[in-house]
């Protein structure tokens, strides 16, 4: 283990020793260590429900429990798991390589998914079916299975379920793997650093069942492509099953060698639209009762009605709710959910841009943007400049280093000097909450 995961891991043990069970599985069950980089740790996170309620309630709890493990000040910053860092968003292939995918062992089956937790409704039972089929009789179903969808509609779900109930059918010597496209692509090209292509080959050979989660993930990839026809065609040939998912229909995959998409489409293809409202109220109450929580059905109804379409936000919707009702230990009621919504959609609101913080701050403070990305330190330039980066900070998903970059280049121990300096400052509180209120205006 690295040396930030085992770091991570022991901070969480302290947490989950201190803080409500249904609150640290809700809240922390899903983070990672993304990087470890002098005292900054950066936390992967689901969405920016969980990056804000991990701000607003846990970052301080997280950052004393680091420095209590290590003896040494880290401060923690949040990032989306989905979405890449600077680093990762070079064109290069082999830059892959240093985007850490979350931890996971090569077979790992999450067993939190699988078919009894998962509700059909007519946006999925097609999709359902087929899966289900194939984990009944692999390969003699239908293979492969191509299962394709928008983001957070249940493919991953569906995945892991399929391997869940092989394994739970097969026992032990049937060899079902999942692996997300992007770790296919960090092994091979691990392995092709390594020299150790031929260990990578016979990793695959002996599957019986192969998952591959968003193939879309290798497109413009033409060596990951290369390499993953022949696991596909070892597998193929050998009667194995191949279980594929992706974001759209595979001759739609652009940047994807034709003999792979041809290949895709040539088993069943399966899609999963948007749930209606019934069925998202379903999904509530199934995750509700995963979480134990009751949730009335007016509010059940209510978050369903605000989430348009992805099953995951709905999902973090419901968590905020939950949290918010045990943190301020209020009733669930309709009310309370109101008011998370209304914090969740001022949390999705583009207008918070760095560019955009520093032009308001700028404003309220009447002096310049260029006065604020300056180097000049006197107190009536340095005051509003650490309020522009302590807002920076709390309401963008920028990094600190970003934020330095965006102020004229300053260093990221700036920001977190700033952001110190802005916090708990009584004099300065107010003028934030007016400030915050100008940006919400536009
Ligand atoms: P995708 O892989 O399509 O982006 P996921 O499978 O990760 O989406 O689903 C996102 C979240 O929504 C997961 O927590 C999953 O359990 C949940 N989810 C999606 N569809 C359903 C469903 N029909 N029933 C229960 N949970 C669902
Ligand atoms: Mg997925």
């Amino acid at each position: 283990m690295e040396a930030k995961e085992l770091l991570w891991k022991k901070c969480l043990e302290k947490i989950e020793a201190r803080i409500p069970a249904e609150n640290y599985s809700a809240w922390f069950s899903s983070t990672y260590p993304r990087t470890l980089d002098g005292g900054l740790m950066t936390i992967a996170v689901p969405n920016q429900f969980y990056r804000k309620c991990l701000i607003e309630n846990y970052r301080d709890l997280i950052e004393t429990t680091l420095k209590l493990v290590t003896e040494k000040p880290i401060l923690v910053a949040f990032c989306i798991a989905t979405e890449k860092t600077e680093r990762e968003k070079e064109p290069q292939e082999t830059s892959a390589v240093e985007s850490v995918a979350p931890p996971q062992a090569p077979s790992s089956l999450n067993s939190k998914y699988n078919f009894s937790n998962f509700v059909v409704g007519s946006s999925n039972q097609f999709a359902h079916a087929a899966a289900l089929a194939v984990a009944t009789h692999p390969t003699t179903a239908y293979n492969p299975l191509f299962l394709y969808g928008a983001v957070g509609l249940g493919k991953t779900h569906l995945l892991h379920a399929i391997g869940n109930k092989l394994c739970e059918d097969r026992g032990g010597d049937f060899h079902v793997r999942y692996i997300s496209a992007e770790s296919f692509t960090i092994d091979l090209i691990e392995s092709i650093k390594k020299d150790r292509m031929p260990s990578f080959r016979k990793r695959y050979r002996p599957l019986d069942v192969l998952l591959v989660d968003d193939i879309q993930f290798i497109a413009g990839k033409e060596r990951t492509q290369e390499e993953f026809f022949y696991t596909y065609n070892t597998l193929f040939e050998s009667h194995k099953q191949l279980v594929i998912s992706g974001d759209r229909y595979p001759k739609d995959i652009q940047n994807m060698a034709e003999r792979l998409r041809s290949r895709f489409a040539s088993g069943l293809v399966a899609d999963i639209s948007p749930p209606d409202l019934e069925t998202k109220v379903a999904i509530l109450y199934k995750k509700a009762e995963y979480y134990q929580k009751a949730i009335p059905h007016d509010v059940a109804t209510f978050v369903a009605g605000s989430i348009k379409s992805n099953v995951r936000e709905l999902e973090g919707f419901l968590l905020r709710v939950i949290a918010f009702s045990s943190f301020t230990r209020r009733k669930l009621d309709l009310e309370l959910a109101m008011e998370v919504l209304k914090d969740f959609t001022i949390d999705k609101n583009k207008q918070f841009t760095i560019t955009n913080i520093i032009k308001t701050v700028a404003g309220y403070y009447d002096i310049t943007v260029s006065d604020i990305k300056s180097k000049k330190r006197t107190r009536n330039i340095s005051r509003p400049r650490q309020v522009a980066m302590f807002l920076c900070r709390e309401h963008t998903k920028a990094s600190l280093p970003e934020i330095g970059r965006q102020f004229g280049g300053k260093d990221h121990t700036t920001v977190i000097f700033s952001y110190k300096k802005v916090k708990g400052n009584k004099e300065l509180e107010s003028d934030l909450q007016e400030i915050i209120a100008l940006i919400e205006r536009g």
